[in-house]
C-alpha cells in the first residue's frame, strides 16, 4: 500500500484530505493553494488526522470554556470544604447497594476513591454504629438504621 492519502492545509487554515493524483481544492474557500502536511496509506487514518487538524480551530474555544468551568467548580468545592462527618456519610451512602446493605469491600472502595485511608473503615463504621446510623448485619456488612 502506498501513501495515497494526504492531509493538506489550505492557506485559509482549513485542513482536509485528498487522494494523491487528484487536485486538492479547499472545501471551505475553494482555493488550491495548499500545503502538504502528512501522507497516509489508508483513508481511515486520514479521516482521523483531518478531524484532529480541524479540532483546535473549531472546538478549542468551546473545550477551553468547558475546562474553565470545570476548574471553577473544583475551586468552589475546595473553598467550601465538606466536613469529615458529611464526607463519611457520602461515602457510606455511595457504598450502599440496592438492598440497602453496605458491604465492607464497597466501603473500602469508596474510602479509597474519596482519597481516604481504606484501613480507617473500622473507626468510621464504629463511629457510625455509635451514632446509631448503621447496624451490623454480618461480619462484613452493615445496613442503615
Ligand atoms: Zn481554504
Amino acid at each position: 500500500m502506498g501513501l495515497d492519502w494526504c492531509l493538506v492545509r489550505c492557506k485559509c487554515g482549513h485542513s482536509f484530505g485528498h487522494r494523491n493524483g487528484t487536485k486538492p481544492k479547499c472545501t471551505i474557500c475553494g482555493s488550491n493553494e495548499v500545503t502538504n502536511v502528512q501522507q497516509f496509506s489508508d483513508s481511515r487514518s486520514l479521516a482521523y488526522a483531518v478531524s484532529d487538524a480541524n479540532l483546535p480551530k473549531e472546538l478549542a474555544k468551546e473545550l477551553s470554556s468547558r475546562l474553565e468551568s470545570k476548574f471553577a467548580i473544583e475551586e468552589s468545592r475546595q473553598q467550601a470544604p465538606v466536613s469529615i462527618r458529611e464526607k463519611v456519610r457520602r461515602i457510606l451512602r455511595s457504598a450502599t447497594d440496592e438492598h440497602g446493605v453496605l458491604q465492607l469491600s464497597a466501603i473500602r472502595r469508596e474510602l479509597d476513591s474519596a482519597g481516604l485511608d481504606s484501613e480507617s473503615w473500622e473507626s468510621i463504621i464504629g463511629g457510625a454504629e455509635l451514632e446509631g446510623i448503621l447496624v451490623r448485619c454480618s461480619n462484613d456488612s452493615w445496613r442503615w438504621v
